[in-house]
């Protein structure tokens, strides 16, 4: 009876969520606007927990509360790795899925809590039997990893054990990105097979009939699905609108100027990114994320700046101008608010980074932006300073606009501040604009991001008025 009237309650609540959540969908097309975070995160506990609710309706078994409570996690857990697929999958159209910054983070850390969780579900399974009925547990042990119908289960068990360890340390590996992406990708579809058919084997949920079970081979379907897409149809998409490499150009010692032109109409926002592959087709695997440094304005030409760093990008002297380059996106949220209602910007580019802050700057340039915007740009050295001339004339030429460069190392020139861009440096930058009405674009490196959002809690700045974007996922 209670357990009745809990299910009926929780189909309720669902379908209040459901009808909430369809109506900030319709918004969200309307609007082209990302969702939020906290939307983000809502809509997916909403999918993995709604399978539970309506298994929950059907008659189950009352096997007392810690098997409910076991069976509830191991359910939630299993959604959750499916939705591991899509979430990883560059999927732009999928409104869900189309913060791919922000998947990646929840991707990363998902994976941790679905990796640990299942390493210890054999323990979960088989600890509370022995400690009820008193068996032996190495007996226990040996008769379920003999048993044929657990060898798909045991089988995954290992594997994701060894692919999670893979991906935490995957920079341990002597493998370039787009070989460790490959088997990562290639190891965690394997698993979900395996997970999949151990469940429809083993699981408690295939005595409701085999329609449940058929239900999670489709899920199971769906989820690969979106991964065979980005591997098979994308790229035969990207291969018919490729773009053409205008020039390539060395702006200093260890920096690239790269300009390509779109064939195709495409459009962007300054401040997002790309995936770039110059490989001799689409198919390749090497794609590299690249934040666009141009404007919208000089559309069909979109401009990158690269630093060199490892293979790849230390091979760039070898492009043809003329060769095809295949664009993936654009993606990214850190773009120049519609509805900024702030008295300030506050431009902050660590290293590379500048990349989509120079594109951020000059449409504030392109607009005439008549508050005051700060720029704190640091590198090792001043060498390593990029657009030097066009920050110059972007500070006689705008309404209200400085820049502050920062070194870590001594420089022979006069116009920096030596350091980090810590709590220090941003005092002494921002003395003159109105810091607690501003909103700040930030990028960088993960761990140059993550100092300088820390330094940025010792100001009083909303962190909703905080964009950033980091230059590794
Ligand atoms: C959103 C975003 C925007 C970026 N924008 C710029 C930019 O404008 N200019 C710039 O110079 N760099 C940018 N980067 C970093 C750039 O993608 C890497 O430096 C480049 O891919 C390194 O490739 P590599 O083969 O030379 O080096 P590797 O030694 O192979 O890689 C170095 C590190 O780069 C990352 N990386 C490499 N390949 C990929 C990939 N295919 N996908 C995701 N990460 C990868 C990995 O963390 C890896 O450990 C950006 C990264 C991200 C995530």
């Amino acid at each position: 009876m209670v357990v009745g009237n809990i299910s009926r309650l929780g189909v309720l609540m669902t379908s209040m969520l459901a009808s909430r959540i369809l109506a900030s969908w319709s918004q969200f097309i309307k609007q082209k606007a990302y969702p939020t975070q906290g939307w983000l995160i809502l809509q997916i506990c909403f999918l993995v927990v709604i399978p539970y609710v309506f298994l929950a309706i059907l008659p189950m078994d009352n096997k007392g509360l810690y098997v409910g409570i076991l069976s509830f996690l191991n359910l939630i857990m299993m959604v959750s790795m499916m939705l591991q697929f899509p979430l990883a999958a560059r999927l732009k159209r999928a409104k869900l899925f189309s913060r791919i910054d922000w998947n990646m983070q929840q991707h990363k850390r998902m994976g941790k809590w679905i990796g640990a969780f299942f390493f210890l579900h054999p323990a979960l399974i088989l600890l509370p039997k022995w400690f009820l009925s008193g068996a032996d547990l190495s007996l226990s042990i040996i008769e379920s990893i003999t048993a044929p119908r657990l060898l798909t289960g045991i089988i995954a068990w290992v594997l994701l054990a060894a692919w999670v360890l893979f991906s935490i340390y995957k920079n341990k590996f002597p493998l370039s990105y787009a070989k460790w992406k490959l088997l990562h990708t290639a190891g965690f579809m394997a698993i979900l097979i395996l997970a999949t058919w151990h469940i429809t084997q083993v699981g408690s949920h295939g005595q409701f009939g085999p329609h449940i079970n058929q239900a999670w081979w489709l899920a199971c379907g769906l989820s690969l699905a979106f991964t065979v897409y980005g591997y098979t149809l994308k790229p035969r998409h990207l291969s018919k609108h490729a773009f053409t490499l205008v020039s390539r150009e060395k702006a200093n010692f260890n920096d690239w100027l790269i300009t390509i032109r779109a064939q195709s109409d495409f459009t962007f926002q300054a401040g997002q990114f790309v995936w770039l592959s110059t490989q001799k087709d689409a198919y390749r695997l090497d794609y590299h994320p690249f934040s666009i440094a141009s404007t919208p304005r000089s559309l069909p030409e979109l401009s990158f700046v690269v630093r060199e760093l490892g293979d790849y990008t230390r091979s760039l002297d070898q492009l043809q101008p003329g060769q095809a380059v295949f664009v993936d996106g654009p993606y990214g949220n850190m773009t120049l608010a519609t509805n900024d209602t702030s008295n300030a910007i506050i431009l902050i580019a660590s290293g590379i980074g500048i990349a989509p802050i120079i594109g951020l700057l000059r449409t504030l340039a392109e607009s005439n932006e008549p508050r005051p915007v700060r720029l704190i740009y640091s590198n090792r050295t001043f060498s390593q300073m990029l657009f030097c001339d066009e920050l110059a004339h972007f500070e006689q030429n705008m309404e209200d606009f400085k820049t502050r460069f920062v070194c870590y190392l001594p420089s022979t020139s006069p116009i920096y501040y030596q350091g980090f861009i810590d709590k220090t440096c941003l005092q002494n930058a921002l003395q003159d604009v109105p810091v607690e009405t501003s909103s700040v674009y930030l990028c960088g490196s993960a761990v140059a991001v993550k100092n300088i959002r820390y330094a940025l809690k010792d100001f009083p700045i909303a962190a909703r008025n905080i964009y950033f974007e980091q230059l590794s996922f």
